[in-house]
């Protein structure tokens, strides 16, 4: 599986599944979800209401409605807590690799994702990218079978040079 990092709108994007930054209603919010409902239009909405929320880490699947994607998964990442670093890592890790999972699963050849956790949730953007990057190499090495793509799509440059320093981190170790 191929790891890209670009710049840009995720709700652009023409991959077989782009990844929602949710919370856990569902049910939209602002940043990168809001941008997704409004992209998608009001059926996401009505889809995302009947599925009763979703758990921080966890992932659920839709159509991508009016999106060019075909479908969007929708993690719940983690509130950022100092206090409880290591948790808000193993969530933030469980949202990257079953969202992975369930693209894989739908048959998904392409996948896209924003920086979750990193805005409104406050997640330190370098951490945050050594986890999503590491998380998706993993993935990559010992689970897909479907998934030839992945790619982080992010929308400012600050969060787009944390993910160029983890990406170049992570290139030095694997050498
Ligand atoms: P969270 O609540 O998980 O922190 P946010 O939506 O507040 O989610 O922020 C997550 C990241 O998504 C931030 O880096 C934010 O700048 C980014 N973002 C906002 N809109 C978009 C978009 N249209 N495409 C890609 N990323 C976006």
């Amino acid at each position: 599986m191929k790891i890209l990092l670009e710049m840009g709108d995720i709700t652009r994007k023409h991959v077989d599944v782009i990844v929602n930054a949710a919370n856990k209603t569902l049910l939209g919010g602002g940043g990168v979800d809001g941008a997704i409902h409004r992209a998608a239009g009001p059926a996401l909405l009505a889809c995302c209401s009947a599925l009763g929320g979703c758990e921080t880490g966890e992932a659920k699947l839709t159509p991508g409605f009016n999106l060019p994607a075909s479908y969007v998964i929708h993690t719940p990442g983690p509130v950022y807590s100092a206090a409880q670093h290591a948790q808000s890592v193993k969530l933030l890790e469980n949202c990257y690799w079953n969202s992975l999972s369930l693209a894989d699963q739908a048959k998904c050849r392409t996948i896209a994702f924003p920086s979750i956790s990193t805005g409104a949730y406050h997640f330190p953007v370098v951490d945050a990218a050594r986890i999503a990057l590491r998380t998706l190499v993993r993935f990559g090495k010992e689970r897909a079978i479907n998934l030839q793509a992945a790619t982080m799509v992010l929308f400012d440059p600050e969060t787009y040079r944390a993910y160029q320093f983890a990406m170049k981190e992570l290139w030095d170790e694997l050498k």
